[in-house]
């Protein structure tokens, strides 16, 4: 009797685009045979004071590469820097997208937005379904977060089970009951599981990092102390934090108000879909807050990182359509202050505490707790999965070098490998190795938080060689809010023709009558100043020459 032949099973390739050694822009690609899926399409949030980008996600020439299409797209769950991405990533792209159903509404909004239409191409899937994608087998895990409908991945290969946590901590009395499916992934380490790649955004935190709902009680003591209105700060995506807030005012016999774009988009499309819950008559219009008195208010905004164009900025200069706050007014930040952005959020606290508001935060009262797990809900996963290999995901170098310790904490037996965006990780009969380098790296988008768009543009090298670099330069007495001097304007590789021409001659003028026409406080601090400066410039730049060069304006403070 002849023995057949055993052809060895294909190798799995496994290389992150984004998300290591850095936070945001979680995206990773793996690949058997001719078949690709992609895990997640992430972007990351320029810093509120780099002027003109809004987005920044991976570079996808990886992708390019490969010779084939991607075979399908995996999103764990909505926040931006897991699916901002996508629209970027759709021309890669010839299957479906996969993600929970409010995931997926969230991106379907986005997709809109890019113009692109995709509809039949979006596949709602709920923990316990499988899917199958070429040699693939990607079973979908309820996980715990800070929104709801988030899954954990485990996809099946050739060569064994990879575990994908997304972002998770492990709430066991979440708000919606939806609990963290531990079994299912204690059961997955006993079958043997090939890797782990696991959130290490909060193993530097101790302990755990507590149930949603632990921010109840902070919250109830500023509603019954407050005698104005309150005003809460948080991510248009921590639809959780929203409903805490919408069944307080309920109680307490105040209206809820959303205010700022992405706000409302979000709770409408939480509230469409049965994940946000308000009561009959409990909801009022932003434009109707005036008409209540302030103790009859509560109105939940973006802006918690301190974004010039957002909400609260605009409200705590004074310069927004129909919210201010006043004395007896009560400003909750009810979120982190992602790092680099610690400068302009202080800047809008300083605006909104002269105009007499209470600016409470995370520091004073219990207001925001974390979405990801903290070092003992990570030695948890790990205990249960018991993984072959670990690679620790989402965060800098030096979360996942403290993950890598607390994996071989856990077990002496699991091989970490700590790798970065770009390594092509092979898992094959040998077991793991990184095998080769992909190019990888960043491109910077601009335009999609002025919500224009239509004329949304990429603004990578090819643009910026195409229409160019202005730098108006502006001096301002930081005191008064008077210009000092002509503004000047210094352009490269703007193409000067007829039309051009007497658009930069115009613009000094543009530029001193809008610094002329802001309110004063906005003429007293840098960051707003340049972001005015740059949004007009924009504006006019491309109106009448119909061109987008990067604008990056200069204020010197006398
Ligand atoms: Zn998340
Ligand atoms: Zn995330």
């Amino acid at each position: 009797m002849t023995t057949p032949e055993v052809r060895p099973a294909p190798p799995v390739d496994v290389v992150p685009l984004g998300g290591l050694r850095e936070f945001g822009m979680n995206t990773m690609a793996i690949t058997c045979g001719e078949t690709t899926i992609v895990i997640d399409a992430g972007v990351m949030f320029a810093e509120p004071d780099l002027p003109g980008v809004d987005l920044v996600i991976p570079d996808l020439a990886y992708l390019e590469g490969l010779g084939h299409k991607v075979a399908a797209v995996f999103l764990t769950h909505g926040h931006e820097d897991h699916i901002g991405g996508l629209p970027y990533l759709m021309p890669h792209v010839q299957g479906p997208v996969y993600g929970s159903r409010l995931a997926l509404a969230l991106v379907e909004h986005r997709l809109e937005q890019h113009a692109i239409d995709v509809r039949d191409r979006l596949k709602p899937v709920a923990p316990h379904d499988r899917v199958e994608v070429g040699p693939f087998t990607i079973e979908c895990l309820r996980v715990t977060h800070s929104m709801p409908d988030c899954l954990a991945l485990a996809i099946h290969t050739p060569q064994g089970v990879l575990v994908h946590t997304g972002d998770f901590k492990i709430d066991h009395t979440p708000l919606d009951g939806e609990r963290s499916d531990l079994p299912r992934l204690a059961e997955l380490g006993q079958q043997g599981v090939l890797a782990l790649f696991a959130d290490s955004t909060n193993v530097d935190r101790p302990g755990v990092a507590g149930s949603e709902r632990d921010v109840v009680d902070g919250f109830e003591e500023i509603f019954t102390s407050t005698a104005g209105k309150i005003v809460v700060a948080m991510f248009a995506s921590s639809i959780h934090r929203m409903q805490i807030v919408v069944d307080l005012a309920a109680q307490f016999d105040r209206h809820v108000a959303f205010v700022g774009r992405g706000m409302i988009d979000n709770s409408e499309t939480a509230q469409r879909l049965g994940y946000l819950r308000i009561p009959h008559g409990v909801q009022i219009r932003d434009s109707d807050v005036r008409e209540y008195p302030p103790s009859d208010v509560v109105c939940i905004a973006t802006g918690s990182q301190g974004e010039p164009a957002a909400a609260l900025s605009r409200i705590a200069i004074d310069d927004h359509r129909v919210v201010k706050v006043d004395d007896d007014d009560v400003v909750v930040f009810s979120a982190r202050a992602i790092p680099g952005n610690e400068r302009a959020i202080g800047r809008v606290m300083n605006h909104l505490a002269l105009r007499g508001a209470d600016v409470i935060t995370d520091s004073q009262k219990h207001v925001h707790v974390s979405g990801h797990g903290h070092v003992e809900e990570l030695k948890l996963m790990h205990s249960l999965v018991r993984p072959k290999y670990f690679v620790p995901i989402h965060g800098e170098y030096r979360q996942l070098a403290r993950h890598a310790r607390v994996a071989q904490a856990v077990s002496g037996s699991t091989e970490v490998m700590v790798i970065d965006n770009g390594d092509v990780l092979r898992f094959d009969a040998e077991g793991a190795a990184v095998v080769a380098r992909a190019e990888v790296g960043r491109r910077l988008i601009d335009g999609t938080r002025t919500g224009e768009v239509a004329d949304e543009v990429l603004r990578d090298r090819r643009h910026l060689a195409g229409d160019g670099l202005i730098v108006p330069m502006v001096a301002i007495n930081l005191q008064t809010g008077e210009l000092a001097g002509a503004p000047e304007i210094v352009t490269r590789g703007f193409v000067v023709d007829e039309s051009s021409e007497a658009l930069l001659r115009d613009a000094t003028a543009l530029i001193r009558d809008a610094i002329r026409d802001a309110p004063i406080e906005e003429r007293t601090d840098v960051g707003l100043l340049r972001e005015r400066v740059r949004a007009e410039l924009q504006r006019v730049v491309r109106r009448k020459a119909g061109r987008r060069p990067l604008i990056v304006p200069v204020v010197m403070e006398i």
